[in-house]
């Protein structure tokens, strides 16, 4: 049901997931901020959590480098889906490929030969498989990197995904369980992770066996709307799921209406943020707001992250 959901742009939430490995040992953090202040809570908890690995699974639009300046170490190509190719030397120009394409990926050239719009392609293999001529193969798609990089807060984990490929959660599983490997090896007590946002396949690979989901909604309509969806998911899996209100005193009805639905359905709220311009100057200085300022909000976020560890005890 939730893979056939569609990611839409203008999210006004956010998730952050935390979760156990069986021996105990690392903690699994998913931080999804889906605005424009999106590394925000990741950064401030990488800056103040300690023993980690930071992810940045949101392999889509990775933002989080920005605050947490990563070196890279490695550097990995990502297979995505293979695409096909049509071979000009052995095509008789029969037109099969583009009857039988339901993607519409085989085009016709002015010059009158086929060719594959890779862009379109999803790799089904019909088209190679109805060829009589045999011209079809199927090649090597590298989709995009991911790659294992040094940050002043400890090991990170992140990627980039090529523009106009399909993410369908594998980049994520990967650099997942690269992070896991990792805290392993290192003994961290917790993974942090910065979730994509929405509630399809991305996010389903995000918080899959994860100990909880923090919710960073803001006090708008479709803030609500989109944590509501949310919150169905991490039902659906059965992973506890708290909520952050960012910009709470910009709408106080709307922040209301939050609490309500939260009180209603059981759902811990872990703190409310005030609106203060002070984060997007931190956010444009490219340093976390716990390393740029020492404001209410800096406490804030601190309060939030004792939250967080209190419901790991
Ligand atoms: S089906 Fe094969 S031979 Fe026919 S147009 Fe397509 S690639 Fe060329
Ligand atoms: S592999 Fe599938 S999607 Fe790609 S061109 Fe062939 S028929 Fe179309």
């Amino acid at each position: 049901m939730f893979a056939k959901e569609v990611k839409k742009p203008g999210y006004e939430m956010a998730m952050v997931i935390i979760t156990k490995n069986k021996e105990q040992k690392c903690r699994f953090i998913l931080i999804n901020v889906t605005n424009v202040e999106k590394p925000l809570t990741t950064a401030a908890f990488a800056s103040l959590a300690k023993n980690k690995v930071m992810v940045d699974c949101d392999v889509d639009a990775a933002d989080l480098h920005i605050l947490l300046h990563p070196e890279i170490k490695e550097k990995f190509e990502f297979k995505g889906i293979p695409k096909a190719n049509i071979s000009q030397e052995k095509c008789t120009r029969c037109g099969e490929c583009a009857k039988v394409c339901r993607y519409d990926a085989v085009i016709l050239s002015f010059s009158s030969s086929y060719f594959i719009d890779k862009f379109s392609c999803e790799g089904c293999r019909v088209c190679m498989y109805v060829c009589p001529a045999e011209a079809i193969s199927m090649e090597d798609n590298i989709a995009g990197q991911w790659y294992i990089s040094e940050t002043k807060y400890g090991p990170m984990v992140h990627a980039k995904l090529g523009i106009a490929e399909e993410n369908l959660g594998k980049l994520v599983s990967v650099v997942r369980e690269n992070a896991k490997l990792i805290a392993e090896k290192e003994n961290c007590d917790l993974i942090i992770i910065d979730g994509p946002p929405g509630i399809g396949c991305p996010v389903i690979a995000s918080i899959t066996g994860v100990d909880i989901v923090l919710i960073v909604t803001e006090p708008t309509l479709s803030g609500l709307h989109d944590m509501e969806r949310v919150i169905e998911l991490t039902k659906h899996f059965g992973v506890k799921t708290c909520i952050i209100i960012n910009k709470c005193d910009l709408n106080i009805d709307m922040t209301e209406r939050i609490e309500d639905y939260c009180k209603k359905n059981s759902i811990q709220l872990a703190g409310k943020i005030e609106f203060d311009p002070i984060i997007t100057e931190s956010i444009a200085n490219r340093k976390t707001i716990i390393e740029y300022s020492d404001s209410k909000i800096t406490l804030n976020i601190k309060n939030i992250w004792e939250f967080i560890q209190n419901e790991f005890k």
